[in-house]
């Protein structure tokens, strides 16, 4: 059997390290806004490129946060792509606004620049694009259009941390970008956490004082704020994991070629990778037509895999569930797969996939 997902394999490979930094933190018992977390908010700013990161509770924090200290609320309307985590247009409205979805590019998966232009109003105020899967959205034409139009860029590279585009890291781009360091992300917390990544001063210190209860300093609540900080045990066990980035993503990248190389000549859509686009691979995801019968091959062939995302975000029960626009969006919840793709799969796991994938088109 050849898991989609095994996390423990990471960390027997790191146990002594974690346990270590978990055992500062006890030593410390200091538990919120810490050292270790300001630690690790500098070493993601550097990692990143960026002048700041602000730790918060979640990925989902993240993008809620950044979407009130840019000011989107009650009245604007926000561009997002129809297919995602639900979490890309669920913020959105967290934030009191409304997500107006855009159909995706069939080849990457994501948001569709033409189509946000054509979905353009007067109440338009941001564009929340999202690097889905590991391959960063068009950030130049993105970027382009919001300047045109006076929008603001929140980036969700939730899935993406130390992809680029055009030689830039993903968190650049916009305003700002949300990170998430759930635990199958390519850095993932034993828990949940996320990161804020922006350029800004002003919109870094608003994030501050937002992830706790608005405070200007000496309980002086300022605005309606949240309670929503990475706490120090967290940061510490990101810490040891962040080191491992760029080995972990150079090891997902071997894994996706060597799958590339082996799948070529089958019945399938591989992955595209654009020529500006350096993908991380956070999930090596294919499609087929009879892409329920294929994961059903596979699952008697012994291989795990899962379905990112078996419905569109519009038709996500939450908004309505009946919505027959955004065919691209659609035609993909229908036909995508995840493979396994994680940094410790070995090459003859790797290729053992590759097999039964073979068999399993032959199948079906
Ligand atoms: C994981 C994810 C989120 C949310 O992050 P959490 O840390 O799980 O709250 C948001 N957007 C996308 C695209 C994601 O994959």
């Amino acid at each position: 059997m050849i898991p989609f997902i095994d996390l423990t394999r990471q960390h027997a490979g790191l146990r002594t390290e974690l346990l270590a930094a978990m055992a500062r933190v006890l030593d410390r018992s200091q538990f919120i806004l810490g050292d270790e977390g300001r630690a690790l908010e500098h070493e993601v700013a550097v990692a990143c490129g960026v002048r700041h990161a602000v730790g918060v509770a979640s990925g989902t924090d993240a993008l809620r946060l950044a979407l009130v200290a840019l000011d989107v609320g009650p009245g604007d309307e926000v561009l997002t792509p129809a297919f995602s985590f639900v979490a890309s247009a669920s913020t959105i409205v967290m934030a009191g606004a409304t997500p107006v979805f855009v159909d995706i590019d069939p080849a990457t998966y994501t948001l569709d620049v033409p189509a946000a232009e054509r979905a353009l109003t007067p109440r338009t105020r941001a564009i929340l694009p999202v690097h889905l899967y590991g391959h960063p959205a068009p950030m130049d034409a993105i970027v382009a259009l919001a300047r045109r139009h006076g929008l603001a860029v929140l980036e969700d590279a939730a899935q993406a941390i130390g992809a680029t585009w055009a030689g830039k890291p993903v968190g650049n781009w916009g305003d700002a970008a949300c990170v998430s360091f759930y635990p199958t992300k390519n850095v993932g917390a034993c828990g949940d956490g996320g990161m804020v990544l922006t350029d800004r001063d002003d919109v870094a210190e608003r994030l501050r004082r937002l992830r706790h209860h608005g405070d200007g300093g000496r309980y002086r609540h300022v605005e309606l704020g949240y309670s929503s900080r990475l706490d120090e045990l967290q940061a510490a066990v990101l810490r040891v994991k962040l080191e491992r980035l760029g080995e972990w993503t150079e090891r997902r990248r071997r894994v996706a070629a060597r799958y590339r190389e082996l799948l070529t000549d089958l019945p399938l859509g591989l992955p595209v990778e654009r020529r500006q686009a350096r993908h991380v691979y956070h999930l090596f995801t294919v499609r087929h037509a009879q892409r329920d019968a294929l994961a059903k091959a596979l699952t008697d062939l012994g291989v795990g895999t899962a379905v990112h995302y078996p419905l569109t975000v519009p038709n996500q029960p939450l908004f309505g569930g009946d919505e027959r626009r955004f065919p691209e969006a659609w035609r993909a919840a229908r036909e995508v797969l995840s493979l396994p793709c994680f940094a410790e799969l070995t090459d003859a796991e790797v290729d053992a996939v590759a097999a039964a994938v073979r068999k399993a088109c032959e199948r079906i």
